[in-house]
């Protein structure tokens, strides 16, 4: 069964003129990031509006940084791209898949190798004063005594969107013509609960895409928006269809 509907995938794949891939928190559990939903998900431990609302942070940084961020910072760190990640931007230079629109704060794609990335809700990896808005690496920033402090004083923020906040309009306008343009969306590891993310499936479907899921647990989207659902982990579901997808195109392979 499931291997017939990895052929199938397979198939959309290579016909493609235009794939995409939306993907989630799900996709970099297997890197040892924990997603927020399901099963070792942080809202287990921590409380949503406690700690990723903007009002929250602004209100009390510290807290934040140093219950929240420290933990997640460690862990967005130590983290390295993983078979999905990595079979993702192996189809990228087959040519077949041509923007990602990721949810993930953790670079792990850009890392993997994909060049056209669209983060959804921001990255890690740089952080803005609150005051004179500087941006800084976070690597190179002392996050030893938190909230890390810029050299006007200022408390530095991390440039990811924090629930409360707008999803940066460029960000915003690309996802939804990437959805509108493509044929096929490939999503990965996304509980399809935060919008307007979860949107962009719906906006491909309607405009005439076949968009395949990928994930251990249906979500919302499943068998509505979904013509395929792939039940199973990121990591060796994307490397079966590479396989797949390799099987029917071995002559372009050879040169990738
Ligand atoms: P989510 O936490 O709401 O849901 C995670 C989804 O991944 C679930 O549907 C789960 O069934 C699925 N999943 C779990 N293990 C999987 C695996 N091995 N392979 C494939 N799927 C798997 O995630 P979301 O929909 O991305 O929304 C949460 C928000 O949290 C995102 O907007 C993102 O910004 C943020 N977030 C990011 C990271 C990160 O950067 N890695 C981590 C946690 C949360
Ligand atoms: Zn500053």
């Amino acid at each position: 069964m499931i291997s017939e509907l990895i052929k199938q995938t397979a198939q959309y794949l290579v016909s493609a003129r235009h794939a995409v891939a939306l993907t989630g928190a799900g996709i970099s559990v297997e890197s040892g990031i924990p997603p927020f939903r399901g099963e070792g998900g942080l809202w287990e431990k921590y409380d949503p509006m406690e700690f990723a609302h903007i009002n929250s942070f602004l209100k009390n940084p510290e807290k934040v940084w140093k219950i929240f961020m420290g933990d997640m910072k460690n862990v967005l760190m130590a983290a390295k791209p993983n078979d999905a990640h990595l079979g993702l931007a192996r189809l990228e230079r087959l040519g077949i898949l041509k923007t990602i629109i990721t949810q993930n704060v953790d670079g792990l794609h850009q890392m993997a190798g994909n060049t056209d990335v669209i983060e959804f809700h921001g990255n890690f990896a740089w952080l803005r004063c609150l005051k004179c808005n500087q941006r800084s690496k976070t690597i190179e920033v002392d996050l030893s005594d938190p909230p890390p402090k810029c050299a006007c004083g200022g408390i530095f923020r991390p440039e990811c969107v924090f629930f409360g906040e707008m999803i940066p309009p460029s960000a915003l306008t690309r996802s939804q013509e990437e959805s509108s343009r493509c044929d096929v969306m490939l999503v990965v590891g996304t509980s399809a609960l935060v919008q307007p993310a979860a949107f962009m499936p719906v906006i491909a479907r309607e405009s005439g895409a076949t968009v395949i899921e990928i994930n251990p647990e249906p979500t919302p989207l499943t068998h509505r928006i979904s013509t395929l659902f792939l039940a199973g982990k990121a990591g060796r579901v994307v490397n079966d269809i590479l396989t797949e997808v390799e099987r029917l195109i071995p002559s372009k392979t050879a040169s990738c």
